[in-house]
């Protein structure tokens, strides 16, 4: 079995046959995720002719998982994650009770993977509720281990959230808490080195896919050190290491705060192009976007740590239990995703293939029924003739 390793310079070294770890996912993942291995071994076949192939590694998490091992996430699959660097899933049930409050948030977490990468483009035929979405062209980059996702918070009334408030007024003064005996208390750490490194990352993807500004999102006006912290280590990173393409205007970055950006990417989205943001902020703003430009059924994402390597990409959306085994559902979350996982392989032939066929199949109305009902001349297709579809056109191209 042949690993993806990386070398001294922080660059991926990619066999010619990589082993990819994938978790099937609950739900509609036993659909999407075989769909999507047959997309990219179409892809990967016919843009190398068989010099390239990936060798496909099941690992458990989830419902799968808990059945057969007892457990909703074996560190045999941590470890394959680990040890192969790249890898890939579909959605997860959040397990009841257990102790674990979420299988995504323990791999990223785990993995320290702390950029979750969401890129966000419309397709000719899809149907959008904007005007324009030609002009939707955005690559969130969205810290992804702190923030108020840090999981410290405490419930109103117990002994915690009273010592808290104790703490807090005693020790620091504080003596705005409007209701202290019903106030839940949440801690929000937002750190120089944690924001540095996820502006550092959404810079140089800037640089590299030649992508026009980074705007730095953030909530600085009413949140100074956290949020307006983030915005000032920002700047700080980016004259410091980007002194040179700041000056050559191939960097342009500017800020905006997290409220009117909302309403800016709606009003003008040509504007906007690499957006480096917070835990939170990027939750909302990667939602926003997705229904932009058709919804949680085709939005990719990848959660990636740029200096160790790892790299764990996935379907955005849930296991869809209400449509499950109806073949119905749309695969296009993960085989995106698996696209951006080629792109970062360097395997970049086999991923423009796969959006080359679904810009085609979109453009003729071809889509699953989620996207389909809403298309001028949309043909609802099942999940299973949808991939079909996509396959043979790759296979002909
Ligand atoms: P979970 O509890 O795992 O988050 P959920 O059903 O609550 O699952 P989602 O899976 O995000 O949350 O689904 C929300 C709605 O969107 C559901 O009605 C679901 O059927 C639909 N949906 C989600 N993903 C897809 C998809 N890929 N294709 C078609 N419909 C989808």
């Amino acid at each position: 079995m042949s690993k993806i390793t990386i070398n001294e310079l922080g660059k991926l070294q990619v066999p010619s046959n990589p082993t990819i770890p994938f978790i099937e996912g609950d739900g509609v993942g036993g659909e999407i995720t075989p769909a999507m291995q047959q997309i990219v071994n179409a892809a990967v076949q016919k843009a190398y002719h068989g010099e390239k192939v990936i060798q496909w590694k099941e690992v458990l998490a989830g419902e799968k998982a808990y059945k057969t091992t007892d457990n909703w996430l074996p560190n045999e699959t941590i470890s394959a994650f680990e040890d192969y660097l790249v890898g890939i899933k579909g959605p997860l049930t959040t397990p009841i009770g257990g102790g674990i409050r979420s299988l995504n948030v323990a791999l990223r977490q785990t993995l320290d993977l702390y950029v979750c990468l969401r890129p966000v483009r419309w397709f000719q035929g899809v149907s959008s509720p904007i005007k324009e979405p030609q002009k939707v062209d955005m690559h969130i980059f969205r810290e992804n281990t702190e923030d108020i996702y840090a999981g410290i918070e405490w419930e109103a009334g117990t002994k915690e959230a009273n010592k808290f408030y104790s703490f807090i007024k005693e020790e620091m003064n504080v003596d705005s808490v409007r209701f202290p005996e019903s106030s839940a208390f949440g801690v929000k750490p937002v750190s120089k080195e944690g924001s540095k490194r996820l502006i550092r990352a959404a810079c140089k993807y800037a640089l590299e896919h030649n992508l026009p500004t980074v705007t730095l999102v953030h909530k600085g006006n009413i949140m100074k050190f956290t949020e307006g912290g983030f915005k000032k280590w920002g700047y700080e990173l980016i004259e410091k290491e980007f002194a040179q393409e700041l000056k050559d205007g191939k960097l342009v970055v500017n800020d905006c705060i997290a409220d009117a950006f909302l309403q800016n990417t709606l009003l003008k989205p040509q504007d906007y192009s690499v957006i480096a943001t917070l835990n939170l902020n990027g939750d909302y703003i990667s939602d926003q976007l997705a229904a932009m430009v058709g919804g949680i059924g085709i939005a990719p994402g990848g959660n990636i740590n740029y200096n160790t390597g790892h790299a764990l990409f996935e379907a955005t959306h849930g296991t869809a239990p209400d449509i499950a085994g109806e073949n119905t559902v749309n695969p296009c979350s993960i085989i995106l995703s698996a696209n951006l996982m080629l792109d970062y392989m360097g395997w970049s032939k086999a991923a423009k293939l796969i959006v080359d066929a679904l810009e085609y199949h979109f453009k003729k109305g071809y889509a699953t029924h989620d996207l389909a009902r809403f298309m001028p001349n949309g043909k609802s297709l099942s999940t299973s003739d949808f991939t079909e579809k996509i396959v043979q056109y790759i296979k002909t191209r």
